[in-house]
């Protein structure tokens, strides 16, 4: 059985006892994006957060990209969040490869050059990368200059986020 198969079959069980309040409307109070690495789920209990309360966007590699930009737009106008953290981590993925290599093998295992993705966002530092990240967000017209925008590498071997504050100056938003 695969495991799709197997999760469908669990959730047949499990929603039994399903608490139907989770339905009701969301109230989002901070928008934040990270990584889809495994080890990135749950992150809101490791930060005391009440579910309900965070807009979560995942991506490899917590990039700003058009549709990560295009989440937290929509999250700060219409869900209402008020804060927007950015969460990078220790020993992502996207430190082990470097976009040309990543292209080169892909182009030679299938013999095609497609249009997209352009790029992959692979990196070799994860505090400067979450300063790019930072800056993409804070100079984006559409996020209002109100919302504080304050980012972090989560280290996966003792749970604790520590800032990173863009030019070495608190970011206060
Ligand atoms: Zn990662």
């Amino acid at each position: 059985m695969s495991m799709i198969d197997q999760a469908l079959s669990a959730n047949a069980t499990i929603a039994r006892g399903y608490d139907p309040s989770r339905g009701n409307p969301p109230t989002p109070k901070i928008a934040m994006v990270t990584c889809a690495d495994p080890r990135l789920s749950g992150i809101e209990q490791m930060l005391g957060l009440a579910e309900p309360d965070v807009d979560m966007i995942r991506n490899f590699g917590t990039v700003i990209d058009d549709d990560a930009v295009r989440s937290l737009v929509l999250s700060t106008h219409l869900m209402g969040s008020r804060e927007i953290m950015i969460i990078n981590h220790t020993d992502c993925g996207m430190l082990k490869f470097t976009d040309s290599d990543m292209e080169s093998r892909l182009r030679k295992e299938t013999g095609q050059t497609p249009i997209a993705p352009a790029k992959f966002y692979s990196f070799t530092d994860a505090v400067a990368n979450t300063k790019e990240q930072i800056q993409k967000v804070r100079s984006h017209p559409w996020i209002s200059p109100d919302v504080p925008v304050r980012g972090f590498v989560y280290d996966v071997k003792t749970g604790r986020l520590s800032e990173v504050f863009p030019d070495g100056k608190p970011a206060t938003g």
